[in-house]
């Protein structure tokens, strides 16, 4: 109602002073003028009053989004930063009979889980959606602290230890990639150049390479500073995953968590990704959730999780040995790749 308002007071105060100045003139009680006079007035009042209008309107809409924004501002983050001692994250990651139910929902995801990353190793996940897999590698960042049990990294529990350094020292690659409307360059170096304005392009570019999206980069015109997300070019869902995975190997974390991140990439780039992973990461702890075992065979440990319990644990040819259910996944991949790979043979010939 507002506006209509605003725009139609003006008016009719000038239609009213036209017609009761009109009756007064006819009595003889004032002259044309002063008709003319009080007009001039009106339109010189219309937009101070207006105005007052509009602006105690726009104070009821900040007033609304301030009270929205202070509700975000106001609320207090659960985890802690528990102290201020410098952390080293170098060292073993064990969890200790650790269960934990998402309050939400009572949804419980963990069941009294139990084992041992060594430093320097790589452990893979593997198990069907919702068997826990996110959570296992959430509760490492502590993004939440187990209901039950204890998480130790470097022999300290992580409820103890310095939070920003515990971070700062994990790059976690989520599921869905997260970039922002900034350039490449920028989307890359996000979290490891916060506090140095002089990016070092030279390192961006080589976690461009070992993430294998260099050359998608450079096809673009503006190569690096090409702008995405809505304002800019549109990637891909694997394109996106790999800028998010050089944007963790950028990092240099001493704990590299990939949460099934490569499930948008072509089986052969996963391959080469995996490869360079091994050099880069070879005095550190790898974890990586995967769908595909074939990328995965060479994890030293597996934990095969179902329903929020680990029901196979090993090396992949022990796994391969037992004949389980990493058995019968991996025999059914493999029946599915030679059925790709002949389609695709079929679709050449043909
Ligand atoms: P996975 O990674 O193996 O697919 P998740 O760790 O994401 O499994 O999920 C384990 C269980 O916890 C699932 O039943 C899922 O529905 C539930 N869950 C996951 N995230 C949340 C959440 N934020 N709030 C409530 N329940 C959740």
């Amino acid at each position: 109602l507002f506006h209509p308002v605003i725009l139609f007071l003006p008016v009719l105060s000038t239609i009213l002073t036209i017609y009761v100045g009109g009756i007064a003139v006819i009595n003889g009680e004032i002259t044309y003028g002063n008709i003319a006079e009080f007009v001039i007035y009106i339109n010189l009042l219309t937009w101070p009053v207006a105005s007052l209008g509009w602006v105690s309107s726009l104070i009821q809409r900040a007033k609304a989004s301030m009270k929205r924004i202070n509700e975000f501002l106001n609320t207090e983050p659960q985890i802690k930063n528990p102290s201020v001692e410098p952390f080293n994250a170098a060292g073993p990651i064990e969890f200790r009979n650790v269960s934990f139910t998402y309050p939400e929902n009572g949804t419980v995801a963990l069941k009294n889980l139990s084992f041992t990353v060594p430093h320097g190793s790589t452990l893979a996940i593997v198990g069907k959606t919702g068997s826990g897999k996110s959570t296992i590698v959430q509760l490492i960042s502590r993004m939440f602290d187990p209901d039950q049990g204890e998480i130790l990294i470097n022999d300290e529990n992580i409820k103890n230890i310095n939070l920003f350094d515990l971070r700062s020292q994990t790059g976690a690659v989520p599921q869905e990639a997260l970039l922002f409307s900034d350039s490449i360059q920028n989307n890359i170096a996000f979290g490891t150049f916060r506090k140095n304005p002089q990016q070092d392009v030279s390192l961006i570019k080589e976690a461009a390479q070992n993430a294998v999206i260099d050359h998608n980069i450079e096809s673009f015109p503006e190569g690096y500073q090409t702008v995405v997300g809505e304002r800019g070019v549109m990637l891909s869902g694997g394109q996106k995953q790999r800028i998010s995975i050089a944007r963790a190997i950028l990092k240099s974390p001493k704990i590299l968590i990939f949460d099934d991140c490569l499930s948008a990439v072509d089986l052969e780039t996963e391959e080469k990704i995996i490869k360079n992973l091994k050099q880069i990461m070879k005095d550190k702890t790898t974890i990586i959730v995967s769908h595909r075992l074939s990328s995965i065979s060479h994890a030293d440990q597996i934990i095969v999780l179902s329903e929020g319990e680990i029901i196979e644990q090993g090396t992949h040819d022990k796994l391969l040995d037992q004949k389980g259910h990493y058995y019968d996944l991996y025999q059914k991949q493999k029946i599915e790749k030679q059925k790709s790979g002949n389609e695709s043979s079929n679709g050449m010939l043909g």
